[in-house]
């Protein structure tokens, strides 16, 4: 079969997404970095509230209702803000609009996974950076790969890293071409860089609704930027990417910011107090601005426990590769789901 396929794409290792349990499978699911709060009771409302012909007519191409509502709250021009089906498909539009055959990608490792996949998808060249022990932002290093563009989550996963906006800021003015800051758990975070996405040109700032705002089956991301820079990556978007369902129930969410920020709270605080545990168990727990913490077991057996808490029926992250194979990634759940963890991680260490 492979030979029907560009050769890239047959030697393409395929980006593997954190398990979902089956229908009716109960397990406490503290690994893909879900929100354990529902969401805004107004966007469940305006799901009920969809009129069926929504659903027979196209939507908005581009889901102006809302991009509207983010603008307002975001206080930038409209034209700033472009939608996606989720923000991995506005890290698509980077990637098709900015890198081709050749072209450089840099990033951080370890970081998310998709960066690297994206840029093999358009045959670029990935450069990733290490960062040391404390997962500190390799600046020079980014810098010297002269990338086309350059990656940086903040927070980062799994580190839980957040970086200050002014490091942000200057590499913005350092990196050759466009620096993407993804911000997809800034909502647990003290700080932003949104600034950046305001006043410089070659800065796109990326948010989603699928953590801070509870709707990650929703699939709704936006990216902030100059106009001009996301008038480029509204040409390669696909046409019609957000829902009328995402569009609508996204607006009425996004625009109900009390019970986004309320969730938050509440998760830094469980945050804490599953860090204060687990550190009291002889976990080393990275300090985190993020719904997650990245923990080192006493042993660093990560893959030992990671089975047998599966084997349990919690499911937390374990990354097979070099420099996270002695860790996991637990998303906090609520203080329940955390106390269950912690009681199974008793019997296990
Ligand atoms: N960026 C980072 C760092 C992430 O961890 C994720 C979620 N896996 C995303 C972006 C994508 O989020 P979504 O497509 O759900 O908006």
């Amino acid at each position: 079969m492979t030979r029907y396929f560009q050769p890239h794409i047959a030697n393409l290792a395929a980006y593997v997404p954190g398990e979902q349990p089956g229908a009716g499978e109960t397990v406490v699911k503290l690994n893909t970095n879900e929100n354990p709060y529902p969401p805004s009771p107004a966007a469940v409302e305006a799901m009920r509230a969809l009129d069926a012909d929504r659903l027979r007519r196209y939507p908005d191409p581009t889901a102006t209702a809302f991009r509207e509502v983010v603008a307002g709250v975001l206080d930038v021009p409209l034209e700033a803000v472009i939608a996606g089906n989720g923000s991995d498909e506005v890290l698509t539009m980077v990637l098709r609009a900015f890198v081709g055959p050749g072209d450089v990608v840099a990033y951080p490792v370890p970081t998310y996974v998709l960066y690297r996949t994206l840029t093999e998808i358009q045959e670029g060249v990935a450069v990733e950076v290490p960062c040391d022990e404390d997962y500190r932002l390799p600046a020079d290093d980014l810098v010297k790969a002269a990338a086309d563009v350059t990656f940086v989550a903040s927070p980062n996963s799994p580190s839980g890293t957040s970086y200050p906006a002014e490091q942000l800021a200057n590499l913005a003015g350092r990196v050759k071409g466009v620096l993407v800051v993804d911000e997809a758990y800034v909502d647990f975070a003290a700080a932003d860089a949104l600034d950046l996405a305001r006043t410089r040109p070659n800065v796109i700032v990326l948010r989603t609704l699928s953590k801070g705002y509870s709707m990650a089956g929703l699939r709704l991301g936006f990216g902030v930027g100059d106009p001009s820079l996301l008038a480029g990556l509204g040409k390669v978007r696909d046409s019609y990417n957000v829902s009328a369902v995402a569009c609508a129930v996204g607006a009425a969410a996004f625009a109900d910011q009390a019970h986004k920020a309320a969730n938050a709270e509440k998760v830094k605080a469980s945050r804490a107090r599953l860090a204060a545990d687990l550190a009291g168990q002889g976990f080393r727990v990275w300090p985190s601005e993020s719904n997650f913490l990245l923990v080192r077991p006493p042993a660093g057996d990560a893959e030992r426990i990671y089975r047998a808490l599966k084997a349990g029926g919690i499911l937390v992250r374990y990354f097979k590769q070099p420099a996270l194979d002695d860790k996991l990634r637990i998303t906090v759940g609520t203080d329940q789901q955390n106390a269950a963890l912690v009681q199974a991680l008793k019997g296990l260490l």
